[in-house]
């Protein structure tokens, strides 16, 4: 199996980028924001609990975000790979994944980090509030409590990866298609 974790800040291009590669490597796309925001439209329990989080731009807690993770991912026992989209975010995230994989007797092949300062990702935040009504794309306190959450709690993830030797920094910078080629590059090299 393929199975990559797609990392960066908010705003990096993580789900654009993501839809890109799922095409061309034909992975399964688990984002687990779009599963929030999925739960959260359908007005599920799940979605209550967790929108009182997201509108503040704090992470939610760890047990529902794993349980969550691991219940979607389990709908595709078929996968050829998985692309991990804004998770894990924390180490016990990314720990409780190993071990989800394991039990599937696969692996994270890779870590792919997509590197933007942070006057960028305020800007293209904004610039996406306009467009996706997200309304965590919208105030800018929220934003940078997203930016410093991520700074925080989500940065020591990359170590994590970097000490299993799974870590590669690609320039978020630059047209879709540019920076396409430059994951598509660092993926073929795996
Ligand atoms: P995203 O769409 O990845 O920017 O996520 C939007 C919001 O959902 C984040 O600001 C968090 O509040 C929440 N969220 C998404 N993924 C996770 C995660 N792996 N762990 C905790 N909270 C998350």
């Amino acid at each position: 199996m393929l199975n990559l974790v797609l990392f960066g800040p908010p705003g990096a291009g993580k789900g654009t980028q993501s839809a890109k590669l799922i095409e061309k490597y034909q992975l399964v796309h688990l984002s687990t924001g779009d599963i929030f925001r999925a739960n959260i439209k359908g007005g599920t329990e799940l979605g209550t609990r967790a929108k009182q989080y997201i509108d503040q731009g704090q992470l939610v807690p760890d047990e529902v975000t794993i349980g969550m993770l691991e219940s979607e991912a389990d709908k595709y026992p078929d996968a050829k790979g998985y692309i991990f989209d804004g998770f894990p975010r924390t180490p016990a995230q990314a720990k409780a994944l190993d071990a989800f994989l394991a039990t599937k007797g696969t692996a994270i092949t890779g870590m792919l980090a997509l590197e933007v300062e942070e006057e960028e990702l305020r800007k293209r935040l904004l610039l996406r509030g306009k467009d996706s009504g997200r309304a965590d794309d919208q105030d800018p306190a929220v934003i940078q409590k997203r930016i410093d959450v991520y700074r925080n709690e989500t940065e020591p993830v990359r170590d994590y990866y970097m000490a299993q030797n799974k870590y590669t920094g690609i320039n978020g910078i630059g047209t879709i298609d540019e920076i396409f080629d430059r994951l598509s590059n660092a993926i073929d090299a795996l």
